[in-house]
């Protein structure tokens, strides 16, 4: 290829492949020391249920602040560290930090659940079903308080390996989620096998929603198809009024996404749900309600 003027100052700065497989594996390198020295944290974003607004949950989204790269977005490092044994240790911390969370809510009488994203990794680990059990007793926290993201491709990478300890956890009471729904295989068939209880749609169909009429097709037959399977339908990415309502009148149970909060970190999430917790009148408990 010939340089012309205007590619050329382009190709100066974008890094070359030896600076992104160095990158890499300097990532893979220094994450169990990162996890060690409290450069991983974990934020929580929040899950409403719709119509009622109400707080039901939060997500569990994992931050690193890298010393020498900045902020390392979980997108870039969690494929490098899924190619170790290292992104059980991560699975278990975030599962760990979750679970304390849910058992400070219950202190205070508010019930909601923590969903932790699982990689493929982990999927095909038959030992995860004990830990999950270990780290629900320890913290005294009952199991559909709990939730699994698993991405299609993360199940479909090695179904015969994923199954069972999906199965497992199932059968435990642990709530599973199908997260990115949409992006993958999403065969009916596959999604009918899988034992399932909440289907997320997108981010990139919910986003587009408002512009293209092909999303907002994609968008309503994902809640027909979920309520027809008897799955508890969530939508992410929802970061306006339009979107929200458009999905109130599709009959979506959750919505999740900038409109409501972006992911906080552990202090200011707690802070945001303070503002927000109510008592409803002839209510036992407290409730967070966003408006
Ligand atoms: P995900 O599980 O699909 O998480 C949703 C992503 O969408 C998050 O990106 C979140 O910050 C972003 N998001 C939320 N609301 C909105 C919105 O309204 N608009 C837009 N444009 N984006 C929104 P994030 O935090 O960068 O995480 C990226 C992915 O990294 C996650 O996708 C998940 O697959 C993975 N991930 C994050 N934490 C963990 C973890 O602890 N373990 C594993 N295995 N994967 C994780
Ligand atoms: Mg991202
Ligand atoms: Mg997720
Ligand atoms: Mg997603």
């Amino acid at each position: 290829l010939r340089a012309t003027s205007e590619n050329e100052p382009m190709r100066a700065y974008a890094p070359s492949m030896g600076q992104i497989f160095l990158r890499r594996f300097q990532l893979v390198t220094q994450f169990r020391s990162a996890l060690e020295n409290g450069q991983i944290s974990v934020h929580y974003q929040p899950k409403i249920a719709l119509p009622s607004r109400q707080v039901i949950g939060a997500e569990s989204l994992v931050r690193w602040k890298h010393p020498e790269f900045g902020r390392v977005d979980p997108d870039e490092f969690i494929p490098a560290v899924e190619a170790t044994g290292l992104v059980d240790v991560l699975t278990d911390f975030v599962m760990d930090k979750g679970l304390e969370r849910v058992r400070r809510w219950m202190d205070r009488d508010l019930r909601m659940s923590i969903a932790v994203n699982l990689s493929v990794r982990t999927l095909a680990d038959e030992e995860f079903p004990d830990r999950v059990k270990e780290a629900l007793d320890r913290h005294r926290v009952p199991p559909e308080l709990l939730t699994f993201e698993l991405t299609e491709s993360g199940v479909m990478a090695d179904p015969e390996r994923a199954l069972p300890v999906l199965r497992r956890l199932h059968t435990m009471g642990v709530v599973l989620a199908v997260d990115d729904f949409g992006t993958g295989y999403s065969s009916l068939a596959y999604l009918r096998q899988l034992p399932v209880d909440e289907v997320k749609i997108d981010k990139s169909f919910v986003l587009g929603m408002g512009t293209d009429l092909g999303d907002m097709a994609v968008v309503r037959s994902i809640v027909e198809l979920g309520h027809s399977l008897g799955l508890t339908v969530v939508a992410e990415g929802v970061e306006d009024d339009a979107a929200r309502d458009q999905l109130v009148g599709m009959g979506c149970d959750v919505a999740q996404g900038y409109l409501i909060s972006r992911p906080l970190s552990e202090e200011r999430f707690e802070a945001w749900l303070r503002a927000r917790t109510v008592q409803v009148r002839g209510a036992r408990d407290e409730t967070v309600l966003t408006l």
